[in-house]
């Protein structure tokens, strides 16, 4: 992969961005070495269930870069109820159905009107972030989307940057990280994530009390866990899992 062939064949650059650190120190490296008119940010905005300040914190931090807002048909509560279920680490339709897709569907509307047939879709997935994640690789190409003419990547720009490289980025710029983090949040994107871990979890409903009493009762009435039971362990409700009541 050559990053300045793909730019000088006018490919554009499209930047996933969650209002994270991740994305933060993406958008900043990808800024020092791709020109501003062949980057694009998009967010997918989950409404009722991401951090407040979320669109402002992206906003305040991209410059000039263009920027769209997607969102999906049906929001994160109408999807739970309508599955009578939340989503998993194995069924992620929180992210295919309510994040990917509706990017995805910018980003075919954009090459089209922009009239570049070079796609190079980016994340901030860092490799030491999981075991998962560590396997992936860096690099590539998307069949599925690849059609009519149109090649599209994937392309994970900080995927060997450390924590410490993360917020240094964010610092060097002279730019703060979203203010969930200083309330101790190690991850940001919805308040309440399916994969948190408890600490984060505990912090997320210190901050956001009404949100958390919403899906503690919606725990209740599906009688489904919000976060998965690791193989083998009993259920536990959000309220068991932090220790606070809704
Ligand atoms: S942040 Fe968590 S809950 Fe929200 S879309 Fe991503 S995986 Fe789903």
């Amino acid at each position: 992969m050559n990053i300045e062939k793909l730019i000088s064949k006018g490919a554009l650059f499209i930047i996933n961005h969650s209002a994270g650190k991740d994305s933060q120190a993406m958008t900043i490296y990808l800024k020092a070495i791709v020109p501003a008119e062949q980057l694009v940010v998009i967010h997918s905005h989950l409404p009722e269930v991401e951090w407040e300040g979320t669109i402002e914190h992206i906003e305040n931090t991209i410059g000039s870069l263009e920027f769209h807002i997607v969102q999906a048909k049906k929001t994160f509560f109408e999807m739970v109820e309508h599955r009578q279920k939340f989503p998993d680490a194995n069924n992620r339709q929180c992210t295919s159905d309510l994040k990917r897709g509706p990017i995805e569907k910018k980003i075919r509307a954009l090459s089209k009107l922009k009239k570049r047939m070079l796609i190079i879709n980016c994340m901030g997935i860092r490799s030491e972030e999981s075991p998962g994640r560590a396997k992936k690789k860096q690099f590539t190409y998307n069949w599925r989307q690849s059609k009519a003419g149109r090649k599209w990547y994937t392309w994970y720009p900080i995927f060997n940057i450390k924590i410490q490289e993360v917020w240094d980025i964010i610092a060097m710029a002279g730019q703060q990280p979203h203010w969930a983090y200083s309330e101790g949040m190690t991850r940001l994107s919805c308040c309440f994530c399916i994969l948190a871990s408890q600490a984060d979890l505990r912090i997320a409903a210190r901050c956001n009390p009404v949100l958390y009493k919403r899906i503690a009762e919606l725990e209740r009435k599906l009688d489904f866990a919000f976060i998965m039971p690791k193989r083998g362990s009993p259920k536990r409700l959000l309220e068991e899992i932090t220790g606070i009541a809704a």
